[in-house]
């Protein structure tokens, strides 16, 4: 079953052995929490999105798309909170000169004694906490020491903030109704760990579902409801996700309940997603600082309220790290080990590859014809290099769900043959109807 054999050093090692994920500026030695999505990689990523940007605008008509600007005015940030209070506590160790996060020293090595924690050596020397921001500082204009001092955004929901007047006008919506947004975000995390679980620039998936005040409770339940479906949907099995209410100390400043949707990683549960009820508290604050009026006025009966809002927040990165994990598997097969990625036909970077058995007598001519007619309807790939058994494992590995192979007989009655990657099941099916057959296969699943 996935999930009994799969631990980090493997998911890194296949990241990078067929070019998922590597780390970034290799060639200089690395950067710290940084990492680079190779050719599936990105495929997998931009169908993660995808996926939720159907569960969003797709499947539901309450939701309304935004992308908006990663540098905003610096004033967004005092009016959220985030230049006061976006504070991780951090301790110095005088010994060994590194720093580490105050509530994280349980879990981190220390710098002399990797064998023990920060602190527990007794030539360490640690300073007390001390709070550090956590958003990147840069300024705007020609000279650093006259510019303005910008943030890059730590979450894209501020800018949703920023325009809900705006959307509020062209959507031509009235609360609840939701508006989305994916896009970068970045925090200046210390601590490395668990390859792309925390870096430091991350793609973010959040929406802020606008509703009226007596709503909140009812939508936040809601979209609790929704975000965990979305997981198994798409093939997480149910047992490694769970719904973790915050308790008082840890909930944000600007929120009344949050709910984390946690995974359990081959390094333990951990957070892919929170939602938040935000309750008036961002719209207020924008209209405060900003002195706009952010609130919904109905046209009808002139009622008029600052919504409340119920916010989740993804991390595209955990996500597709999750769904790997989740969908990674080893089993045996004649005799030999082979490593499975068994994902979702939906996020699979390749739907369908397509083999000729031999690079001679025809094979590859009719595979070329048989590949170009399928790469219209399906993210298709041709692949003559090496052994057929070779190539099946290859693509098993990028977690191809369905493989066709062109062979003599192909050459005589125009059938293939069409392997699923988790069944090893064999059948031959006519190259006419094969696109069909295999559109039909990846919807039903
Ligand atoms: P954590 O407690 O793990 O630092 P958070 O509670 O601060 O996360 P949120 O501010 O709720 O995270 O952000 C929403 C989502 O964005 C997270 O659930 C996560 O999926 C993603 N995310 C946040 N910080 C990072 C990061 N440094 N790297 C990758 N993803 C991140």
């Amino acid at each position: 079953m996935p999930g009994d054999v799969v631990t980090m050093d493997k998911i890194v090692s296949l990241c990078k052995r067929r070019g998922f994920i590597f780390p970034a500026s290799e060639i200089y030695g690395g950067i710290a929490n940084t990492y680079d999505y190779g050719h599936y990689g990105v495929l997998l990523k931009q169908n993660v999105v995808g996926e939720w940007w159907r569960s969003m605008i797709q499947d539901r008509d309450d939701v309304v798309a935004l992308d908006s600007a990663i540098i905003q005015h610096p004033k967004t940030w005092e009016a959220s909170g985030h230049l006061a209070g976006f504070t991780d506590p951090l301790v110095d160790c005088r010994t060994c000169k590194q720093r580490f996060r105050a509530d994280h020293l349980a879990e981190l090595e220390c710098g002399r004694r990797p064998s023990k924690h920060p602190g527990e050596d007794a030539q360490c020397d640690l300073t007390d906490p001390r709070d550090f921001n956590l958003m990147f500082e840069t300024s705007i204009g020609p000279v650093k020491e006259g510019g303005t001092t910008v943030f890059l955004r730590p979450e894209t929901a501020q800018g949703i903030f920023l325009d809900f007047k705006q959307v509020l006008q062209f959507a031509r919506r009235k609360p609840p109704f939701g508006i989305a947004q994916v896009g970068k975000s970045f925090r200046n995390e210390i601590t490395a760990r668990n390859f792309i679980f925390r870096t430091l620039e991350f793609e973010q998936m959040e929406m802020e579902f606008f509703v009226p005040p007596d709503q909140a409770r009812h939508w936040y339940e809601h979209w609790m409801a929704e975000r965990l479906d979305w997981y198994t949907r798409l093939g997480i099995d149910a047992v490694g996700l769970r719904l973790r209410a915050h308790d008082a100390v840890e909930l944000s400043h600007y929120s009344s309940a949050t709910s984390d949707v946690e995974y359990r990683f081959p390094f333990g549960w951990s957070e892919l997603e929170g939602i938040a009820n935000r309750g008036d508290f961002d719209l207020r604050q924008h209209a405060q600082h900003s002195g706009e009026k952010l609130e919904f006025v109905d046209p009808q009966g002139g009622e008029r309220y600052v919504p409340h809002v119920i916010e989740p927040a993804a991390g595209v990165g955990r996500s597709l790290l999750a769904f790997m994990c989740d969908a990674y598997d080893e089993d045996e097969l004649g005799g030999e080990r082979r490593t499975v990625l068994r994902l979702h036909p939906a996020l699979a970077p390749v739907k369908v590859a397509v083999l000729p058995l031999l690079r001679k007598d025809g094979h590859p001519e009719l595979a070329r014809e048989v590949y170009a007619s399928l790469r219209r309807h399906v993210k298709a790939e041709y692949d003559d290099g090496g052994a057929i058994g070779r190539r099946y494992r290859r693509q098993d590995e990028i977690g191809t769900p369905f493989a066709v192979t062109v062979d003599h007989q192909s050459l005589e009655d125009r059938t293939v043959t069409l392997r699923d990657r988790d069944t090893l099941a064999q059948e031959r099916v006519a190259i006419d109807g094969l696109a069909r057959v295999l559109q039909e296969r990846l919807a039903v699943q």
